[in-house]
């Protein structure tokens, strides 16, 4: 296994090993998997599904300028050595772990921002987020040039706003959104979990258990309206006297639009999301559940 930090070294040695496949009549085929590093089992699926490709690059690298001023840049988990541990078990061919001067030499003057779909969600709560993700993911794909990039559906909202950008800006690469792991006790893993204490930690598990209910009652009561939907996941949050509501939504996906609350999903054409974002003390969670009447239709 391969570890890179410069951007150049990565470009340079990708070249290398397309044009060495080429000179024998093959064509590489590269998979991204775009990380934050202090990797998990979610994390590991990506990896897995990126396999499918002859070279694997996994990036880590906590990126600066999707972080909010008050937001947990700096207590960010990061364990490195672990990461490569288990980087090397799943076959990872490349690790490309950059510092943040190797990305950022000088500050960007360059920053991809995608409208609308940035507006709503964890784009309301967190300003000049998705335009910190975007632009580093441009750039990831700038210097990897994937074929495939993966990517969990723990962040829709990112698959959504990344489909777009690649649509708009004619990027050659096939995104591909992959489920969502969870613990057996229905928690989704989250590299922020090592924030919570026990009791945090017990009391969020309403998140994953308030949208599987959901889930349920879609399937069993055909009527269900989007209201309807959104009381149940709120009143069942709210209980918790620990969770503090950031948002509550229920929205088109990928389109991130608001429905008619008055709507029955069961009527609606498309795919239907439930978005969660809870803080419990100063570590915000998100999750979600995804009502899916087709394959995941994106921009691609
Ligand atoms: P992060 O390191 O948190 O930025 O996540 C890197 C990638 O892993 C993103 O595409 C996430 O959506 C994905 N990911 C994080 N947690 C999970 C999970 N529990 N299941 C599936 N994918 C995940």
């Amino acid at each position: 296994m391969m570890i890179i930090k410069e951007p150049k070294e990565l470009q340079q040695e990708l070249k290398r090993r397309r044009f060495e496949a080429a000179k024998q009549g093959r064509e590489l085929t590269v998979g991204l998997v775009p990380t934050m590093g202090y990797l998990h089992e979610g994390h590991a699926s990506l990896i897995r599904k990126a396999r499918a490709n002859d070279v694997v690059v996994l990036s880590i690298f906590v990126n600066p300028i999707q972080f909010g001023p008050n937001e947990d840049l700096d207590r960010y988990p990061r364990d490195a050595a672990r990461d490569l541990a288990l980087a090397e078990k799943e076959c990872v061919d490349i690790v490309f772990m950059p510092e943040v001067q190797h990305m950022y030499p000088q500050p960007t003057k360059t920053k991809i921002q995608v409208e609308g779909l940035t507006s709503s969600l964890c784009g309301a709560s967190r300003p000049g987020h998705f335009d910190g993700v975007t632009t580093v993911v441009a750039k990831l794909f700038h210097i990897t040039k994937p074929d495939f990039a993966y990517f969990g559906m723990k962040d829709a909202q990112q698959v959504a706003v990344l489909s777009q950008m690649v649509a708009d800006l004619n990027m050659d690469v096939q995104l591909v959104p992959c489920p969502i792991v969870r613990e057996s006790d229905g928690m989704a893993l989250s590299s922020r979990n090592v924030y919570l204490n026990e009791e945090q930690r017990s009391q969020a598990l309403v998140l994953s258990a308030s949208l599987k209910e959901a889930y349920e009652l879609v399937q069993e009561q055909k009527s269900t309206t989007a209201a309807e939907l959104k009381k149940l996941l709120t009143e069942r949050i709210e209980a918790k006297p620990l969770a503090e509501i950031d948002y509550v939504e229920v929205l088109t996906f990928p389109e991130l639009e608001p429905i008619s609350e008055q709507t029955r999903l069961s009527d609606y054409e498309g795919d239907i999301i439930a978005a969660l974002a809870v803080k419990f003390g100063s570590t915000r969670l998100i999750d979600n559940m995804l009502f899916q009447k087709k394959d995941v239709a994106l921009h691609v």
